[in-house]
Parts: structure tokens; C-alpha cells; sequence
């Protein structure tokens, strides 16, 4: 990943009368990323997916793509962004095929070879003459996605692509994003309130709260750094305790013969040698692991921002 910022927003503003929808919104995308815009109902995030694209205007700030300020370029650098933002509006009585064809020939495309490859790699080759009308949701947003790859673009902005899915379209769309990440290159922004599922679909995440990013970083580091709670079952207790002040570790709670201690996984082969050096009978020792959910709401509470991870 050569970490160049493909896509940036600058105290990116959008003020609908009263309501601050976005309101100074920093993001960094970074060529070969999958970016995860997560964030609350109401946070801010089709707001400023509709400013990147240029469907509604800023009230302040500025969106720069693959350095361009999108104002001032926007048919060169929209061009090389594909974009599906909130549901797909197709025509029902057409078919998957016909449909990619119109929106084509719209944005100019004649190649008939890169419809076809956009059905293939979206797994809808064999469905692309069906009426849209008979497509589940899943393969709405399917061909939604189809008609983002549709001119072979090096940025795709995808706004809630899992919405009203069941998990089994929930896990295909996350299979396509990473296939067409990996294999074709294609940088990712994608937008969520499925905490659970931009962890385990993004590499980078932004997390959204009162229409600013309160913090930005690589979804790994952001986890290994919050604090971790490990759990172990141990007696007699009283010299498991000295052996954890021994290792200078913390006790977050104790519930009879359970202690959850403020340590990640890499000192638990300490608490280990060291319970068992006391004497102590350790029944059971389980890692610490935070999860963007519970990062996210520890974030989210925060009465303003933390500070801006890189
Ligand atoms: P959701 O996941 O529910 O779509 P979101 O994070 O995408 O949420 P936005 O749709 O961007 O949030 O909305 C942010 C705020 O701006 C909300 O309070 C919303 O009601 C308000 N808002 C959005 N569009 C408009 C509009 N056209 N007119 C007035 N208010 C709007």
C-alpha cells in the first residue's frame, strides 16, 4: 500500500438551515484503502458522501480527489470515482443488462466487454438478462455496485451497501468489496452503522459523531490501543492478587474467584508464570479483546473529540 491520499475533505461543512448535518468533517482515504465512514443514524455520513460526489453543495470547506479540488475538476476527477449512494433507483421492467446500459451510455461508455465484466464481478453474469424487478435485494445492490465499477474507476464511494441486507448478502457484499480491493485494486470508501461489519470489512476507519470525525486510524492500531481487560480464574485469591501487584497489573473488578485485569494478551504468559510461582491453581485465562463496537461508544460519549490518529 503506497499510502498516498487519494481523497480528502477539508473542514468539509453542510448546514441545512438550523441543523449542522456536517460540520468541519476531515477524512483522509488512502490509495488501496477500505475506509470505513462510521457512524450513528443522523451522524453525517450521506451528507458528506453527497458533497464528495458533488450531488448537493458544501456550505464550507473543500473535497480534494487524487489532488484536484472536485469543484473546480469535477468532470476529470468524478470520472475516476464510482459512486452508489443510498439505494439504487433502477428501472424495475428492465433488466440488470439494460439497465447498466442506460446508465452507461449516460456517463458516454460504449465498451459492451466492460458490462460484461462488471456483471461477472459482481457475481451477476448469469442474471444480468433477468427483470430487475425479480432480483433480491442483495442483487440490487449488486448491480448498485456493477454500475460503480461500470468506468473501471480507482475509487468507489459506497453509502450503507449492506442496508436491509440478511447476512448472507451482508457477507457477499463485504466478499466483493475485499475481492475487488485485492484483485483489481479499487480503493474503498465505504459508510456504516454496522460496527461489527466495517471491522471486519475495513483496513481504516473514521469514526463520525455530530457530523465531525472524532478519529481516524488503521482499525488494528485502534483496537490495540485501547485498554484490554483479560480475564482469569484463579485461587486462593488473596495470593493471586499479590501476584498481580507484583506485575504491576491492575485489577479492574473482582467477582469472587474472577478477575479482570488491565492487561492484553501479551502479558498473560507473566500472569501465568507468576500464579503459578504463588501457588495459585489458574482454571482460566482468557485475552482481552476490544472491539470497534465497544471503541466506538467509549469514543462516541466522550464530551468532544479525542485527538486525530494518522
Ligand atoms: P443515516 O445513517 O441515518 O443515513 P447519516 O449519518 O447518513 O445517517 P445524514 O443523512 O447525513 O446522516 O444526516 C445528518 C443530519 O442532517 C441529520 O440530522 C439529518 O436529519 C440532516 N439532514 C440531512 N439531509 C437533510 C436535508 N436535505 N434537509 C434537512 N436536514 C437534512
Amino acid at each position: 500500500m503506497s499510502g498516498e491520499v487519494i481523497l480528502k475533505t477539508e473542514g468539509l461543512t453542510k448546514h441545512f438551515g438550523p441543523i449542522k448535518a456536517v460540520d468541519g468533517l476531515d477524512l483522509e482515504v488512502r490509495r488501496g484503502d477500505i475506509y470505513g465512514l462510521l457512524g450513528l443514524n443522523g451522524a453525517g455520513k450521506t451528507t458528506t458522501i453527497r458533497m464528495i460526489v458533488r450531488l448537493i453543495r458544501p456550505t464550507r470547506g473543500r473535497v480534494l480527489a487524487f489532488g484536484e479540488d472536485v469543484r473546480s475538476n469535477r468532470l476529470s476527477v468524478l470520472n475516476r470515482i464510482g459512486a452508489m449512494v443510498e439505494i439504487p433507483a433502477f428501472y424495475p421492467y428492465l433488466s440488470g443488462w439494460k439497465n447498466l446500459e442506460l446508465l452507461y451510455g449516460l456517463s458516454g461508455g460504449r465498451d459492451r466487454d466492460r458490462l460484461k465484466e462488471a456483471l461477472e464481478l459482481v457475481g451477476l453474469a448469469s442474471r444480468g438478462g433477468d427483470r430487475v424487478r425479480g432480483y433480491s435485494q442483495g442483487m440490487r445492490q449488486r448491480l448498485g455496485i456493477a454500475q460503480a465499477l461500470l468506468t473501471n474507476p480507482e475509487l468507489i464511494i459506497l453509502d450503507e451497501p449492506t442496508n436491509g441486507l440478511d447476512p448472507q448478502g451482508i457477507l457477499d457484499i463485504r466478499k466483493l468489496i475485499q475481492r475487488l480491493n485485492l484483485e483489481q485494486g479499487v480503493t474503498f470508501l465505504v459508510s456504516s452503522h454496522l460496527l461489527h461489519e466495517i471491522e471486519l470489512t475495513c483496513n481504516r476507519v473514521g469514526i463520525v459523531h455530530d457530523g465531525r470525525i472524532r478519529i481516524q486510524g488503521e482499525v488494528r492500531e485502534l483496537l490495540s490501543s485501547a485498554v484490554h481487560v483479560s480475564r482469569v480464574r484463579t485461587t486462593p485469591v488473596e495470593a493471586a492478587r499479590r501476584a498481580f501487584a507484583s506485575l504491576g497489573i491492575e485489577i479492574a473488578v473482582q467477582y469472587g474467584d474472577v478477575f479482570r485485569l488491565r492487561c492484553g494478551a501479551d502479558r498473560l504468559a507473566d500472569v501465568d508464570a507468576a500464579l503459578h510461582a504463588a501457588g495459585c491453581r489458574v482454571a482460566e485465562l482468557t485475552p482481552g479483546r476490544v472491539t470497534l463496537e465497544e471503541f466506538f461508544m467509549a469514543e462516541t460519549r466522550k464530551p468532544d473529540g479525542g485527538p486525530h490518529a494518522a
